[in-house]
């Protein structure tokens, strides 16, 4: 068998490791440049490949294709190999029939990292054999082919179920949905959201769907669809008969005859949108068994993400806060909601389509200066101008810190939440962020 891999990022090179050790003769085809590091890999592995070419003769004599998630299905070549019938698929759907463990599957428009982290954390606390990948750290594709997990908690992009066949994860969470790439899904939101939901389409009764029943669109999409696997909604507003509810300011996690209860005050997670991400991952853990004092030790001791609501330091009676990897209105509406105090909001960047008029109420309430961190900053200045006093546009984290340190008076939060992509001015959210905690430091 053939197995051509387009893209030599992670989950390419982890997909070609594994279908080599399965027997496939292997190529590897990258438009741009591929990495040392992957390359060294391909080389050590005696892995065809090439680079700054798609040469068609040898990618459509192919039994099957890998595509990398950053390759777009519009992409002429995409279109040609399906309409040729040759099978293009994605590398969760090619890894996941090698292995027998149990996959618990995370997406969402929103907090798929953290709470891909929470439940690993959870699980290795308990002292599972868990692997975690997908979006995050090593590509499952080659945890497969080199550690043999028992449990493998994937974070899945939309891109990943996009190009899946059979994938079905045991147990599945879907964060919440709100608009984001739409530029991949032909501007339709519908199309977006039936891409998250691909998550579900292959789970069978015995297994389980955990989701945010306060998301309408995730309410109105189940209402319209049938699912087969076992419902188990999380909710902060009203109770459930499974799933996971707030009573009392305690999480209730509830399936079957079984309850566990822990107290909000005790995560160590700040933010109603943290406090989903901990329900979704105890309830999670729950049905895998995890003992409920470790289920409720380790959602206390967990340490965050970087860039995700990450606070930096505190100076003269200010919080500095990194919410860099904020990219889009509906993690900086969480983000804005959780900080307590009047705040200095650094916001900007490239805006996907934002509809900033969600963050209204909470900007009245308690930004008090909006500083700009981007190179088209008109539609953030036009929506804010006549509700926040001070607006200042900045071109760089250095100089945004500085003004902000200028602006914060004793007892404020400075939040770097940009709602928008960062390629403007950085080379990627995590630059962003690194920028603005070295700024904050040399303050
Ligand atoms: P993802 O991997 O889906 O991008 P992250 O966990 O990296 O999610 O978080 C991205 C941003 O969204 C951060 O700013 C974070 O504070 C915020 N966020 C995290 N969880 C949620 C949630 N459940 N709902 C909305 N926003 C969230």
């Amino acid at each position: 068998m053939k197995l051509v891999v387009l893209g030599a990022g992670e989950s390419g090179v982890g997909t070609a490791i594994l279908g080599k050790q399965k027997g496939y003769k292997v190529f590897v085809s990258d438009k741009g440049t591929i990495a040392e590091k992957y390359k060294k890999v391909l080389l050590n592995n005696n892995i065809s490949f090439e680079e700054g070419i798609h040469t068609e003769a040898k990618i459509f004599d192919s039994d099957v294709v890998m595509k990398s998630p950053g390759i777009p299905d519009k992409a002429p070549l995409i279109v040609e190999l399906k309409q040729k019938g040759i099978r293009v698929i994605s590398e969760i759907e090619f890894a996941s029939k090698y292995t027998n463990g149990i996959i618990v599957g995370i997406t969402g428009s929103n907090g798929k990292t953290t709470t891909t982290m929470l439940v690993n954390h959870i699980l290795t606390q308990a002292n599972l054999n868990v692997g975690m990948g997908g979006n995050i750290g090593e590509s499952f594709a080659e945890q497969v082919a080199e550690h043999h997990f028992d449990i493998h908690v994937l974070e899945l992009s939309s891109f990943q179920l996009d190009g899946i066949e059979k994938f079905a994860p045991h147990i599945a969470i879907i964060t919440n949905i709100s608009p984001d790439h739409l530029d991949r899904y032909e501007y339709k939101y519908e199309n977006y959201i039936n891409s998250k939901f691909r998550i579900t389409e292959n789970q069978t009764e015995n297994d389980f769907l955990i989701y945010d029943a306060d998301d309408e669109e995730i309410i109105k999409y189940l209402s319209k669809n049938k699912v087969k696997a076992t419902l188990l909604p999380f909710s902060l507003t009203k109770k459930v008969k499974q799933g996971a509810y707030i009573k009392d300011k305690n999480i209730i996690i509830k399936y079957k005859n079984e309850e566990t209860i822990m107290g909000i005050s005790t995560l160590a997670l700040k933010g109603k949108h943290n406090t989903k991400n901990a329900m979704a991952a105890a309830m999670t853990a729950s049905l895998l068994k995890v003992r409920k004092d470790l289920i409720r030790e380790s959602l206390e001791d967990f340490e965050g993400a970087e860039h995700r609501l990450e606070p930096v330091l505190k100076i003269n009676g200010v919080h500095y806060i990194n919410d860099s990897k904020a990219t889009n209105v509906n993690a900086t509406y969480y983000a804005l909601d959780s900080v307590k105090t009047p705040t200095v909001w650094i916001v900007g960047g490239v805006d996907k389509g934002n509809d900033y008029l969600d963050l209204m109420p909470m900007v009245r309430e308690k930004v008090k200066a909006i500083i700009c961190l981007g190179v088209e900053n008109k539609k953030i200045i036009q929506t804010f101008n006549n509700v926040v006093d001070l607006i200042v546009e900045t071109a760089g984290a250095e100089e945004a810190v500085k003004v902000a340190y200028k602006i914060a008076e004793k007892g404020d939060t400075v939040l770097l939440s940009p709602a928008c992509a960062s390629f403007d001015l950085f080379e990627n959210y995590e630059d962003r962020g690194n920028q603005f905690k070295k700024a904050v430091r040399e303050l």
